[in-house]
């Protein structure tokens, strides 16, 4: 057997908590976003335990193949896809029971009498969607032929201090609301949850990176979040650095005394940022440490100088305590959602209780 030498592990404990916690702040049950392969946790593993989950409602996908694997692993919930997919894809989408996306009139007449549809209302993200004048006519004729199961936006500003925009979002989307049927309404992602609370009229809400355990530091004592993810990757070489040696590419780093090295296999191409070079830390034998020199494509180097450490031994990148994948967000010059999605496919993904 041949194995990987990265672990990204998943706590369901942890994950089922920021669950419960954020459905009870929104005070409606959870579409919980799932794409980009769960923000990188593992599709299969997530979805597995939001399948039990009492607070989540269904899941939810950003695209077409993406709605299509959910479907597959019979989550036993509903599957909605967020973004529009082509008009040769949608008859195969309603036939596996996902929940279609619809902006126009057009789509709305395109789809088969069995398929299901959540109105997608632009109310100021300019990104998809109708346009509130729009889509009252788009929801109403939705409703006309039997399959208009939700509606809903999305916030641009929501994980901002300054919430002026997303309540004007918010005020757009109850109007158009207003002038249909009931429907199961959702309008918040996690910033939206974790900053405007429970918003009168909505069913359903949409926390993604919260879920996940991370909100934006402004709003990090609204609720208690627990990270998800745990990221490890194993030693696979020991050596000495003599005094004044330069290690890893463009010679960047000069080591200041005779240095143990611990080599570790987890490099850029698994998603561990390049530009945290110079600042990254690892905790090795319990223990914070620096990773030292350029940060390469498959591995990297720590300064495990007087610790106990073995080849086969395990380095934590990141986790709930110590370092978290904010930190390395930072190192990097980017945030938890592109570090957590950019997590590679050599990182084997599991399941931890
Ligand atoms: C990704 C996404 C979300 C989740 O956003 P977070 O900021 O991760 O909470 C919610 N709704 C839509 C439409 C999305 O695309």
């Amino acid at each position: 057997m041949l194995f990987a030498r990265a672990h990204a592990r998943t706590s369901a404990a942890a994950l089922e908590g920021n669950l419960r916690a954020l459905s009870r702040r929104a005070g409606v049950p959870l579409l919980l976003p799932v794409k980009a392969d769960a923000y990188g946790h593992g599709l299969e593993i997530v979805a597995c335990v939001a399948a039990r989950h009492p607070d989540v409602w269904g899941l939810a996908v950003a695209t077409p193949q993406e709605a299509g694997a959910l479907a597959a692993l019979n989550p036993g919930k509903p599957v909605v896809l967020l973004t529009p997919p082509r008009a040769g894809e949608v008859p195969l989408l309603a036939d596996l029971g996902v929940r279609l996306p619809v902006a126009s009139l057009e789509q709305a007449e395109a789809l088969p009498p069995h398929a299901r549809a959540h109105l997608k209302v632009d109310t100021g993200m300019n990104r998809l969607g109708a346009r509130p004048e729009d889509a009252v006519r788009v929801g109403q004729r939705l409703a006309e032929r039997g399959v208009l199961e939700g509606a809903y936006t999305h916030f641009a500003t929501a994980d901002e201090p300054d919430l002026a925009f997303a309540w004007q979002q918010f005020r757009r989307f109850q109007d158009v609301l207003a002038q249909l049927p009931p429907v199961l309404a959702h309008a918040s992602n996690g910033g939206g949850i974790l900053s405007l609370g429970a918003l009168p009229g909505m069913r359903l809400a949409r926390p993604g990176l919260a879920s996940y355990g991370f909100a934006p530091p402004h709003l990090g004592g609204v609720l208690p979040l627990t990270p998800v993810m745990t990221l490890d990757a194993e030693v696979t070489h020991l050596h000495t650095a003599l005094e004044g040696e330069s290690v890893s590419y463009g010679g960047l780093w000069h080591a200041p005394r005779d240095t143990l090295l611990a080599t570790v296999g987890l490099g850029y191409a698994d998603g561990y940022p390049r530009n945290a070079t110079g600042q990254a830390h690892v905790t090795v034998a319990g223990e914070r440490r620096p990773v030292v020199g350029r940060i390469c494509m498959d591995q990297c180097m720590v300064d495990v100088t007087g610790l106990p450490v073995q080849v086969g031994d395990t380095v934590r990148f990141w986790g709930p305590d110590a370092i978290t994948a904010g930190d390395v967000a930072g190192w990097g010059g980017t945030n938890e959602y592109e570090v957590l999605t950019g997590l590679g496919a050599r990182v084997e993904r599991l399941a931890a209780p």
